[in-house]
């Protein structure tokens, strides 16, 4: 089996969680309990999951020439990712995300993209040969979409599998779907680009075909602990979720794409990735946090193997 080779193109996020009592009224100034920071961002989350499952990864991205974006950079280092395609940008701040928590675990947020929004065409075209040589070009929406656009050309000039992973839901245009070889909703990101309500399978296979009519190659729809659908011209299979004690499914989607990514790299079939993936899936259903809980290959492997 050769080593999944993948670039991801995405945000990396410093994520601040402030719990209170309740959640500030305009001009209320609370006393919060206790904080807890950890790195974020759906682009570094699915990035960091390619590697723990074994990929070799590339991320495209940038972060603010601030104590943050030093702190995700050390991170990636950290976890053996090529920093090569990160760009300290002295422009813009590193991407924040605010959560505020009360006692009912309502929430309330605040995210400030940053750098994050000015990751540009030209930063993908200056990671052109790493992109082209991929495996999979992986990317999620949390970017300008001209620059995803722009990633998607230049990774069909090689023989690079484009997988989008449609989150946070927005429409998107039919010269991106065109292009994409693997579209990976949840089922309310289904319905904001189709319409359709996705809640039962029968709809959710409309939506994936809906997307299919719009130019996509595959959809995959995660449909939470019920696994996913794979929906492909003319045939549809639904691979059934693994069943664990979720705690909190926070990078589940996020766990589960990288899952797929790398196993897709690795050359296995749409069955055998979804299924890896799921137990990426419900691995991280089982611990807090989304890149915290994100699994090693190792714990995938062990968990597949339990009886
Ligand atoms: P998102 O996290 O983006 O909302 P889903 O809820 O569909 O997306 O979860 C993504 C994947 O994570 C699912 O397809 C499944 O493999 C796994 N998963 C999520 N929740 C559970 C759960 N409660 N039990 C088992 N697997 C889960």
């Amino acid at each position: 089996m050769s080593k999944a080779n993948i670039v991801v193109v995405g945000s990396s996020n410093m994520d601040i969680f402030c719990y209170t009592d309740h959640l500030p009224e305009p001009g209320e100034t609370l006393i919060g309990d206790r904080y807890w920071m950890t790195l974020g961002g759906k682009g570094a989350n699915q990035a960091v999951g390619a590697r723990r499952l074994g990929a070799e990864v590339t991320l495209v991205g940038r972060v603010g020439d601030d104590l943050f974006g030093q702190r995700m950079l050390d991170n990636f280092s950290s976890h053996g990712m090529a920093l090569d395609h990160i760009q300290v940008d002295r422009e813009a701040g590193s991407g924040v995300a605010l959560i505020l928590v009360d006692k009912q675990a309502e929430n309330s947020l605040v995210v400030v993209p940053g750098a994050n929004m000015r990751i540009a065409p030209a930063d993908v075209e200056a990671a052109a040969r790493v992109l082209r040589a991929a495996d999979v070009l992986l990317m999620q929406l949390e970017i300008p979409l001209e620059t995803i656009q722009r990633a998607v050309d230049i990774a069909h000039e090689g023989d690079t599998l484009c997988v989008l992973n449609p989150a946070p839901a927005r429409p998107l245009p039919d010269v991106i779907l065109e292009k994409v070889h693997l579209l990976t909703p949840n089922q309310s990101e289904a319905r904001v680009l189709t319409g359709i309500p996705a809640d039962t399978l029968e709809d959710a296979e409309a939506a994936g075909q809906a997307l299919l009519d719009k130019g996509v190659q595959t959809v995959i729809i995660t449909l939470g602990a019920q696994g996913a659908l794979i929906v492909r011209p003319g045939e549809t299979t639904h691979v059934e979720g693994v069943s664990v004690d979720a705690v909190d499914t926070t990078g589940a989607g996020d766990a589960f794409t990288a899952g797929l990514a790398v196993a897709l790299a690795e050359g296995k079939t749409l069955e055998q990735a979804s299924r890896l993936a799921n137990l990426a899936g419900a691995l991280s259903a089982t611990k807090p946090g989304a890149m915290p809980s994100l699994p090693t290959r190792d714990e995938v492997e062990a968990f597949a193997g339990a009886p």
